[in-house]
């Protein structure tokens, strides 16, 4: 699979079927989607009146990890399934706590290539860039990473709502490993995941529309999820409900209360 740094796109969208970077820009009330992937939101909804709540929940744990992060000392980022920008973007959470990190996102989707650029107004003490390749695709990931990150020096290699996306069958537990091995002692793994664990028989429903659609949803167990964490120390709380992640390093969403949120979040540390 090729991988394209910013500067080369070459962007076709696909209109005729929903994909999830869109999806989860509808969710967010964003205007970078078609009436394929609203049509397709809506069945969401219809089956989960939250999952739009559920949208911003993950997106504000993503600021608390990064803000976390950045706190710990850790200058660069590697965050793939990155999604249409949406503010603040990682880069700008990170960069607000240390003006000089520098930052490497990627997504398969040619949508956000094609909105790429708001990722790209790195500080001028920092960087920023853009990879467009798949997270099947490792070995692309790290080539065009080294470009931009020391892979000597710590970095967080975040996977936040993305491998529910993935299947066993693609190797979503192998890709992570393959991509930890990559990145030094003092590295983080920053993930959040959607579970069927709360709601089996919606999520079923939601899972066979979207796979009627050519989207995989592989959903998660509290077990499969940790299992991403093998060999590296959890950050406290550990594996939680996404919103339970350190609360007190951001606002709380409106709505999350009404109910549980089915995904999890944790932080995990290498050795
Ligand atoms: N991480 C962002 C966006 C989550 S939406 C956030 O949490 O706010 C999931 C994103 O993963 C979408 O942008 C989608 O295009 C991307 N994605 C899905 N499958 C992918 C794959 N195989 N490789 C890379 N990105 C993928």
């Amino acid at each position: 699979m090729e991988c394209v740094m910013t500067g080369q796109p070459h962007v076709e969208i696909d209109t005729s079927k929903p994909h999830p970077a869109r999806m989860y820009d509808w969710y967010l009330g964003g205007k970078d989607n078609y009436p394929v992937d609203e049509e397709m939101g809506r069945q969401m909804l219809a089956l989960d009146p939250r999952v739009p709540v559920m949208a911003r929940v993950n997106r504000a744990f993503m600021h608390r990890a990064t803000r976390w992060l950045a706190g710990q000392g850790v200058r660069q980022f590697l965050d793939i399934g990155t999604g249409i920008p949406t503010e603040p973007n990682l880069h700008q959470v990170a960069q607000q706590v240390a003006a000089d990190a520098r930052v490497v996102y990627c997504d398969n989707d040619p949508i956000v290539l094609a909105h790429a650029a708001a990722l790209l107004r790195s500080t001028p003490e920092g960087v920023t860039e853009y990879l467009q390749a798949d997270v099947r695709d490792p070995a692309a990931i790290v080539e065009g990473a080294k470009k931009v990150l020391d892979l000597s020096r710590p970095v967080a290699l975040s996977l936040i709502a993305l491998l529910h996306f993935v299947s066993d069958e693609d190797g979503a537990h192998q890709l992570v490993n393959r991509l930890l091995a990559e990145l030094p002692s003092g590295s983080y793994l920053v993930m959040t995941h959607a579970t069927a664990d709360f709601s089996p028989e919606e999520s079923a429903a939601a899972t066979a529309k979207l796979k009627a659609a050519g989207i995989t949803l592989a959903l998660r167990s509290r077990a499969e999820f940790a299992r991403f964490f093998d060999g590296l120390e959890l950050v406290e709380p550990g594996v939680a409900i996404v919103p339970e992640w350190h609360p007190e390093l951001g606002e709380p969403v409106p709505g999350q209360e009404d109910g549980v949120i089915p995904g999890y979040g944790a932080v995990g540390r290498k050795l």
